[in-house]
């Protein structure tokens, strides 16, 4: 990509020593967003931290063999950014990272990057107004000061290990998939992988064409889906390169995606036929009657993310294969054992178990107002309004933040908005003279107790998954459609919903 002219490099990196006009804390698909959408405002001297060595945020983090995004890549692109070079609809994550890099490089957003900094600490000065935030680079300590903090880290950054008892005593390989190291391989070993959500069905297959033998440890069989992938052709490139076609493409896919919202709720026709394709692809897929009935997932359609695969079904099918579903009593050092006293003797342990949703962003030392923290505001889970504001924490905001997830579109369409009004949030905050906002904690509940109420019933809280806190609440999932998300974020009143000071 060329750099854009309207969005010129800066001359020269912002100074860190001054007061920043913002500080965003994460470089992935939120943060850039995020810096993109300052830099528009005219808001310059700002800095985006990142704890890894490169931009990326989950694409840096998740570069297991197979891993690829989950919706069509037209989709996964922004709408002030569209590419026309994916090679694939449903694009690779180093295709992904390459992209996000031409976004940093087009917008002019490398000045300001801070890679392999980590945010220690950030503290709402009232004397000031300013956020007081601590940074560690190669061991050097840094105190910033910023009119705005910008959490962009997402709910999915913080790996998960299972805790199953004797995880430290295994004696051979151990690999968490969010950090895979670079080109790892298990070329002939005898691998054990925990774990049957959305990253196993992808690591499944080639890890299955790698290894002596693969064990898949299953607690809970899940929804497959077809995947309805296929490669770019030079046409589609050529196509994908005129603005209206490229508009029209990722309108047509919005559209499908959307009507795939409506597969959530019983009785719709979406949802007899996505479970029609679940169904008719685990018959297809996998012949053998006794293997299929472990597939059967023992939780309603949706209930945890769909997984869209076509080749996860017939690698368990594979001769070298084994899905066990009986429980794991612990790990030991040379495996795996089985409640039922069977020993599986393992080189190598995958752990494709996830994030820990829940504790992420609380176990951040953020405090606001009166000295309370983020940790104590949401010791029952985290808990914002629409995502991107917390009582009592002034000029913060978060991307990504709780109940701004979805199980049937791109996270794309929900961070783009979210990215718009913060900075909107900002301007509001200068052009009125005041020195901070933040939403009122009446607005907050009466937000949740809304959105809690209707997702009660609903499809997403009948299992347990990464959707839910410990409680039970539902710390994940927004329950409506991506347009009604937008609107409510644009429609929010200042002199309403805010506090100034
Ligand atoms: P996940 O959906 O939370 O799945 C974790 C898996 O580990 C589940 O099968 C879980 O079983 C199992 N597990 C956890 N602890 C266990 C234990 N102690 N014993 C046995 N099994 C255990 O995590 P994920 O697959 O990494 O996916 C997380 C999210 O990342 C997805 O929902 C999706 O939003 C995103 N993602 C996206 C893509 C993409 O294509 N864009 C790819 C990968 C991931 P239970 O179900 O029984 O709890």
């Amino acid at each position: 990509m060329q750099t854009d002219p309207a969005h010129p490099p800066p001359s020269r990196a912002p100074d860190d020593h001054g007061v920043l006009d913002a500080l965003v804390m994460g470089a992935g698909m939120s943060g850039l967003c995020m810096a993109v959408e300052l830099r528009r405002a005219g808001l310059h001297r700002f800095v985006v931290l990142e704890q890894s060595a490169g931009l990326g945020g989950t694409w840096w983090d998740n570069r297991y063999p197979g891993a690829q995004v989950d919706v069509p890549a037209p989709l996964y692109s922004f709408s002030f950014a569209p590419n026309p070079h994916w090679q694939r609809r449903f694009a690779a994550a180093p295709e992904i990272q390459a992209y996000m890099q031409d976004v940093a490089a087009r917008f002019g957003l490398h000045p300001h990057l801070r890679l392999r900094t980590r945010l220690t600490e950030a503290r709402f000065d009232e004397a000031s107004a300013l956020w007081h935030i601590g940074t560690v680079c190669d061991g050097r300590m840094a105190l910033l000061r910023a009119r705005f903090f910008v959490c962009s880290t997402g709910p999915l950054s913080q790996p998960r290990w299972p805790d199953i008892p004797g995880l430290q005593d295994f004696a051979g390989l151990r690999l968490h998939s969010a950090r895979w190291p670079d080109a790892q391989g298990l070329q002939g070993l005898r691998v054990g992988l925990i774990g049957t959500g959305s990253t196993a069905a992808q690591l499944v297959p080639p890890v299955a064409a790698q290894a002596a033998h693969l064990s898949v440890f299953q607690r809970t069989a899940n929804w497959v889906l077809p995947r309805v992938d296929r490669p770019y052709t030079p046409v589609d490139r050529a196509l994908n390169a005129l603005p209206g076609w490229h508009a029209a493409v990722r309108t047509f896919w919005y559209a499908v995606l959307e009507w795939g919202r409506r597969g959530f709720e019983d009785g719709t026709a979406a949802r007899r036929q996505m479970l029609r394709m679940a169904r008719s692809q685990l018959r297809r897929q996998v012949p053998d009657a006794t293997l299929r009935q472990r597939l059967q997932p023992p939780y309603p359609l949706g209930c945890k993310r769909i997984i869209y695969s076509n080749d996860y079904y017939p690698a368990l099918a594979r001769p070298n294969v084994a899905l066990v579903t009986d429980p794991i009593e612990r790990i030991t050092p040379a495996g795996i054992r089985l409640q039922d006293g069977t020993e599986h003797r393992l080189d190598a342990l995958v752990c494709a178990t996830g994030f820990d949703v829940q504790h992420s962003l609380a176990n951040l030392p953020v405090t606001g107002l009166r000295g309370r923290t983020l940790g104590r505001a949401w010791q029952d889970g985290p808990e914002a309004h629409l995502g991107l504001t917390v009582a009592g924490f002034p000029n913060l905001f978060l991307m990504l933040g709780p109940n701004t997830a979805t199980g049937h579109t791109s996270t794309l369409l929900y961070i783009e908005p979210g990215a718009r009004w913060a900075v909107q949030a900002m301007q509001a905050v200068q052009r009125r003279g005041q020195r901070w906002l933040a939403v009122k904690s009446e607005v907050q509940q009466r937000f949740n107790a809304t959105l809690q109420q209707r997702l009660k019933g609903a499809v997403w809280s009948q299992c347990r998954s990464w959707y839910r806190a410990d409680s039970g609440r539902n710390i994940a999932i927004w329950p409506g459609f991506t347009g009604e998300y937008r609107r409510a974020v644009q429609a929010q009143d200042f002199d309403r919903d805010f506090d100034f000071g």
